[in-house]
């Protein structure tokens, strides 16, 4: 018997070109609008320039807050939240990659609420509420999902934590996924977010939670990352290949926003509060092998299923033999996207590897992975990536 229910409350305007939609899209939400972007440079300004003006002839007021940074801190957020309340918003458009759409999601309950984002984080008691500025979703990466999910990725540097608001209402009203926009994401940032995409569906996939539903989406996301995602690192201007990716990703968000991430990721994300200059990409291609050789037997199927699209001459194979080869499977293409890096080469100090394990254990994802792993064990693991 199959059970499940399904939420997604995001309208998707998808394909080339339609960042013209802009206008038509955001009048409904009001005639005053923060703008939530990374400070301006060459390859972003058209882009930027363009909404700014099709705003400003649909007579929508603009203010632009551009001091996003990547890995987004409570700070910015609340320098955000705080221009949002000056200019008296009425929405906010999130511009950008991960970085950009999670800033412009916390500063829409920032803008709203007492406090600062932190005090709204997943496990609190209080939550934001139907104040919160309806958001516009416009991803210029393909890597985050966060176009499509409930959640905002903030960073505490005073505490070098990493956590996030989860809430429905941080859903963006609408998403604007055009293509064209990610023709300048350069080939090193197109590969760490094409790999946070494909680690997206492959956890949500591999959550016990994981329904029918989210099985499409995850598995078809996969397909398209592993056929075209080497392609667009080495031709980062190929229209149809960022459409490929742009599709991934989006379907990547829709698993997430409905199953959930699991130890990978709880990994990542305290590597991220830990060292916030390492890219969350990148972090998770850092241990993704070794979690994978550490825990396939768990869930042998799933494992096995991943492998085969990976290298399909595993057909031949039993499964077992298959989900054990994932992790080789797995470094041979972030081999070949041009990420391979251990823990030691991304600045993680080995004295505090230990202090990285506790860390790993606090988001709950970890418990969402097929096997449980103790303290021990991810500390085993993390001493295999370094
Ligand atoms: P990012 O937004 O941090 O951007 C990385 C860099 O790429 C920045 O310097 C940015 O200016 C640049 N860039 C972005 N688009 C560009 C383009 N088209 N051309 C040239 N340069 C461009 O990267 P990201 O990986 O998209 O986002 C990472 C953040 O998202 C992390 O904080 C992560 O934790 C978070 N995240 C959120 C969710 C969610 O559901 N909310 C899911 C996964 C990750």
């Amino acid at each position: 018997m199959i059970f499940f229910n399904y939420f997604q409350p995001t309208v998707i305007i998808f394909g080339a070109g339609r960042l013209k939609e802009v206008g038509e899209v955001s009048e409904r939400f009001g005639r005053r609008c923060l703008l939530v972007t990374v400070p301006p440079f060459l390859e972003f300004k058209p882009s930027l320039d363009r909404v700014k003006s099709i705003l400003r002839r649909k007579k929508i007021e603009v203010e632009h807050f551009d001091r996003v940074v990547p890995n987004p801190t409570i700070e910015v957020v609340s320098a955000g939240a705080r221009l949002a309340r000056t200019f008296r918003a009425e929405f906010v458009i999130g511009l950008g990659g991960g970085s950009s759409i999670d800033t412009a999601k916390a500063i829409a309950v920032g803008a709203t609420h007492k406090g600062t984002c932190w005090d709204y984080l997943y496990f609190r008691k209080t939550q934001p509420t139907d104040r919160t500025l309806p958001i516009v979703a416009i991803p210029t990466t393909s890597g985050t999902g966060s176009h499509v999910t409930q959640v905002a990725v903030v960073t505490n540097p005073e505490e070098r934590n990493k956590s996030a608001l989860s809430n429905s209402r941080l859903f963006p009203r609408v998403a604007i996924v055009d293509p064209e926009l990610m023709l300048t994401l350069p080939p090193y940032m197109t590969a760490v977010t094409g790999f946070d995409a494909f680690c997206h569906a492959f956890e949500s996939y591999l959550n016990p939670r994981c329904s029918p539903y989210i099985e499409v989406l995850a598995l078809e996301c996969l397909r398209l990352i592993v056929k075209h995602l080497t392609d667009t690192v080495n031709k980062p201007s190929s229209l149809e290949l960022r459409e490929k990716m742009a599709w991934a990703d989006t379907l990547a968000g829709l698993s997430i926003a409905n199953s959930a991430v699991t130890l990978p990721h709880g990994i990542a994300m305290a590597m991220s509060g830990l060292y916030p200059q390492v890219a969350h990409g990148q972090a998770l291609a850092s241990v993704y092998p070794d979690i994978m050789r550490y825990t396939y037997k768990s869930a042998i199927e799933k494992f096995a299923k991943v492998a085969r699209l990976q290298n399909p001459s595993l057909s031949a194979v039993s499964d077992k033999q298959a989900a054990r080869q994932l992790g080789d499977e797995l470094e041979n293409f972030i081999e070949t996207l041009g990420i391979k890096k251990s823990l030691k080469e991304l600045g993680v100090i080995e004295s505090e590897l230990s202090l990285l394990a506790k860390a790993s254990l606090v988001l709950p994802d970890y418990k969402n992975h097929p096997y449980v792993v103790s303290l021990e064990e991810v500390k085993k693991i993390l001493y295999e990536s370094f």
